[in-house]
């Protein structure tokens, strides 16, 4: 725990969380500032319920921010048979990346090579890529076959040798903390309260229901209760932990899974990211992101601490010689590794191997009223939130589900957003203007409006970056970042590019320090008008 001092702008903030947490019934606090627990605190805030989510560390700081970042149809359920599940998770991903998030989710082309001895036959792959297509109704072009010499044009590090050709097919992609960052400001803007480093430490109790949370704040110590009609459990890989609080007899309900990616200096630049087949049902990826290349991922059953879960020296060594199937070694030194990170599959109960468990949401209810959800994938976070809403209005009947499409906050498509900050911003550097708008969309004009104000904000926050000095002034009054690692690890992608160096965390600690939060972060928003839900449209 850090001592906060008096008069500290960071003191000031943990005083009006605790104010705004104080006040009142909460109809639902959600412990868990994942994707899961945003996504759910989202759903139902616009649902017109008072919703309150908490967080032990920082939104997305767990499993949420650790994975490969694909928003995708889930290639390896195709090779499991589950067709629908591939059709349904397709439908996610273009309604995410064409209309409700186009700022922040990204298609991308995928090959699958193919070596002579490999687990793979061209005819198989074939099928498939065509299949997988088919599934998403052709919308981003048929799945097929290219040859050796085509991939080899998309991707310059391509191993040739060997190679009998690629299956290509097109996903999407994403920047997974910043996405979780936009549905936090959706949860804030239809009036949901926000708070990260503020830990449950146990359930309130009433007459054999849990009625609310006891926390204890991580950053200045003090400890209080939040009153809730309905409390939900989406700790992630902690949900056992919180089911213990409730019923200290309870069974485990899932079982988890440990998977480790590295971020590697990319030589030249890939206009496609592979998916690698290691044997008949496990692949690797090497997938340009974010200027760099993000390789992974293991899977290995997990039985810590989920706290201490981190990508090894081992994790490291399997992850190269994967990727090494299929990538020129001259793109895998260890001297270009940027960054590693681990994080941990919550997958349900089972005997088989992780490696071929399904990646199922587990929903249960507990003895005393609470819900708890883990699990699932980042892609179906939309239907992962509505299907607990059902759940809570199983609990609080009075309530209406809105389940409208909503766009994401700032969405718009980031080449327009682009278009509109050059011509306002003529001096900001290209890679700048681009960086903006593709990770905050339109929200991108308030971090220019701070740097029409202070000029200096416009000032890299490391030469070999695009990330400024404004998005950690921003990350201080409108997203919640407390510590210099959230905003180099999630605000930003200082850390991802390996550029965070002690000096730079420490200017951005007392940037935190001495930047009070606009009232929007730490309190609630004001209540945007609700829109008529389209079943009261068609009794109109
Ligand atoms: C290696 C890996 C790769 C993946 N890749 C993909 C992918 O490419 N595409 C895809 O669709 N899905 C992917 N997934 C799945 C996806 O990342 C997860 O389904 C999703 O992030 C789970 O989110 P969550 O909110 O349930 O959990 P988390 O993000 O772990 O959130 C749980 C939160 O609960 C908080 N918490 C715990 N205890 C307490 C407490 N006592 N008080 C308050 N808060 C508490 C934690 O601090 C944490 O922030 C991947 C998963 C892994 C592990």
């Amino acid at each position: 725990m850090r001592a906060l001092r008096a008069g500290s702008r960071l003191l000031e903030r943990r005083q009006a969380i605790r104010g705004s947490l104080e006040r009142g019934v909460f109809d639902v606090v959600v412990i868990g500032g994942g994707i899961v627990g945003l996504s759910t605190a989202w759903q139902a805030a616009r649902s017109g319920l008072r919703v309150a989510v908490i967080d032990a560390g920082d939104f997305a700081g767990a499993t949420s921010s650790a994975s490969t970042k694909l928003v995708h149809g889930g290639l390896r359920y195709l090779a499991m048979g589950d067709v629908r599940l591939v059709y349904e998770n397709h439908a996610e991903r273009r309604a995410l990346g064409d209309k409700l998030a186009p700022h922040l989710v990204q298609s991308m082309p995928f090959l699958v090579p193919l070596y002579e001895g490999g687990p793979h036959g061209r005819v198989k792959i074939g099928a498939g890529m065509l299949v997988y297509s088919a599934l998403s109704r052709f919308e981003d072009g048929p799945g097929r076959l290219v040859s050796s010499k085509k991939a080899a044009d998309l991707v310059p590090a391509l191993k040739t040798e060997g190679l009998r050709g690629c299956g290509q097919y097109v996903d999407h992609q994403m920047n997974d903390s910043r996405v979780a960052l936009m549905v936090a400001h959706a949860a804030a803007d239809s009036g949901a309260v926000l708070a990260n480093y503020l830990e449950v430490v146990g359930l309130r109790e009433v007459a054999g229901r849990i009625v609310g949370v006891e926390v204890k704040d991580r950053l200045e110590g003090s400890e209080y209760g939040v009153d809730a009609r309905v409390v939900v459990n989406a700790a992630g890989p902690w949900v056992d932990r919180i089911r213990a609080m409730e019923d200290p007899a309870a069974a485990p309900s899932v079982r988890l899974s440990k998977g480790a990616h590295i971020v590697v200096r990319q030589h030249q630049r890939w206009q496609a990211a592979l998916t690698i087949p290691l044997d008949a049902g496990r692949v690797s990826f090497a997938i340009p992101w974010e200027d760099q290349l993000l390789l992974g991922t293991t899977d290995q059953p997990y039985e810590g601490d989920p706290g201490a879960v981190a990508c090894t020296d081992a994790d490291v060594r399997q992850i190269l010689d994967e990727a090494s199937r299929a990538v020129e070694p001259e793109q895998l030194a260890a001297q270009d590794i940027r960054y590693r990170f681990a994080g941990l599959r919550v997958l349900p109960l089972g005997d088989g191997d992780t490696q071929h468990a399904k990646r199922e949401t587990v929903v249960t209810h507990g003895p005393r009223g609470m819900i708890s959800v883990a699990g699932g994938k980042w892609t179906t976070f939309r239907r992962i939130g509505y299907e607990v809403l059902q759940r809570v209005h199983e609990l609080l009947p009075a309530v209406e589900i809105d389940t409208d499409d909503a766009v994401l906050p700032g969405a718009a498509h980031p080449d327009l957003v682009a278009r509109v900050l050059r011509a306002s911003y003529p001096d900001l550097p290209d890679d700048v203007v681009a960086h903006l708008a593709r990770h905050y969309g339109t929200y991108a004009h308030e971090l220019a409006g701070l740097i029409a104000a202070d000029p200096a904000l416009a000032r890299r926050i490391h030469p070999d970056g695009p990330d400024v000095w404004a998005q950690v002034v921003y990350a201080a009054t409108d997203e919640w970042a407390f510590d210099s690692d959230d905003v180099v690890r999630r605000r930003t992608t200082v850390e991802v590019r390996g550029l965070a160096t002690a000096e730079i965390r420490a200017d951005i600690a007392k940037v935190l320090a001495s930047t009070p939060a606009r009232a929007r972060a730490d309190v609630p928003r004001p209540r945007r008008r609700r829109r008529v839900r389209r079943s009261q449209e068609r009794q109109l």
